[in-house]
């Protein structure tokens, strides 16, 4: 019987796993893309400074630390969780149902793609998913953030305290009225569009121009980077049913990143947790390892499998 199994191989999975590993405990991870989104990446047409991404070095480092113990990871889809009887059953889509006292769910969440033409051409040269990453890149310069989710918003508030110009597309403008939402509007550096659609992305290998609509009035906007802020959408299929996701489906945990099904860990960008950085996902990794160590080492069936000498 294993102690643990870890779903994902992100910053959140990784560091579950290096903890896991030092505790030599009993632990396989389930993964489809080693490091996760630690890596992915954005460029700007103009850019005259690192994008730097704090943790992604120890992302890598704890991948390399994993890769030396294959016997610790398979390479599989995990389509659902079950608990019974004080254990966990684990079904993959390739390597069956596996079993397990403890599950840590580090599968983090998807960014909802912006679906207009070329846009997904120009991910990663100068359209982003991630303001708070490139924010010190557009110093000086135009940005446009289309959104009205309060990423979005917080992006817009970032964004006008360094960039000359800030377009800010909201499709939607329910938001608004929120006091941040009020604030950053009397900035004079941002413009907003409100009820605005997206029409397209314009560009020369990096997008250049935005391109919006209402009710049939068109605009086009150039700048330097846009970065799209419609929605993070958990990847927490394999646990619906289990009563541990809010509303839209992130997983609530709790000071030890344990769910409400005992057991049962989560960590990273699948949480309900505030903030969706690399460095913060390391860290909510370990917590959910100590967390589920905690929970093995309370159990007498863990001492069973322990030789004596
Ligand atoms: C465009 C973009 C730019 C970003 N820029 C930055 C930045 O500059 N700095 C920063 O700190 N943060 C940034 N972030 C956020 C950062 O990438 C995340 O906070 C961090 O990677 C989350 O780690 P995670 O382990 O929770 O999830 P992820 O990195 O998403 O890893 C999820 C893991 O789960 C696996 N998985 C998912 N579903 C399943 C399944 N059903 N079965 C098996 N495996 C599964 C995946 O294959 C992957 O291994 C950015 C995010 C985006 C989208």
């Amino acid at each position: 019987m294993r102690d643990m199994i870890i779903v994902g191989a992100g910053a959140a999975g990784l560091s579950a796993a290096v903890y896991a590993l030092g505790k030599q405990l009993n632990f396989l991870m389930v993964y489809e893309e080693l490091c996760g989104k630690s890596d992915w990446g954005q460029e700007l047409a103009d850019q005259d400074a690192e994008a730097y991404r704090a943790g992604s070095e120890a992302v890598n480092l704890f991948a390399r630390r994993i890769r030396a113990h294959p016997e610790h990871t398979i390479s599989d889809r995990v389509t659902s969780v079950m608990p019974t009887n004080e254990t966990f059953q684990v079904v993959t889509r390739n390597h069956g149902v596996l079993e397990s006292r403890t599950v840590i769910i580090a599968t983090g969440a998807t960014p909802v793609a912006l679906d207009v033409p070329y846009a997904q051409e120009f991910v990663g040269h100068g359209l982003g998913y991630s303001v708070t990453t490139y924010t010190h890149l557009l110093a000086g310069k135009t940005a446009a953030v289309i959104g009205t989710r309060e990423r979005a918003l917080r992006g817009v508030g970032e964004l006008a305290r360094l960039a000359r110009q800030v377009y800010w597309i909201a499709p939607d403008p329910a938001i608004m009225t929120t006091s941040l939402a009020q604030t950053v509007q009397q900035r004079p550096n941002v413009e907003v569009f409100a009820g605005y659609r997206v029409q397209e992305i314009i560009g020369n290998f990096h997008a250049g121009e935005v391109v919006i609509n209402r009710n049939g009035e068109t605009r086009s906007l150039g700048v330097d980077a846009v970065f799209v802020d419609l929605g993070l959408q958990p990847n927490t299929q394999m646990v619906q049913g289990l009563g541990v996701t809010d509303a839209q489906g992130f997983i609530q945990v709790n000071d030890h990143n344990a769910t409400s099904v005992p057991g049962l860990f989560a960590a990273g960008d699948v949480t309900t947790s505030f903030g969706e950085q690399v460095i913060i996902a390391m860290g909510e990794g370990a917590r959910a390892a100590l967390g589920a160590y905690d929970y093995v080492l309370a159990e007498p069936a863990s001492y069973a499998d322990l030789p004596l000498d």
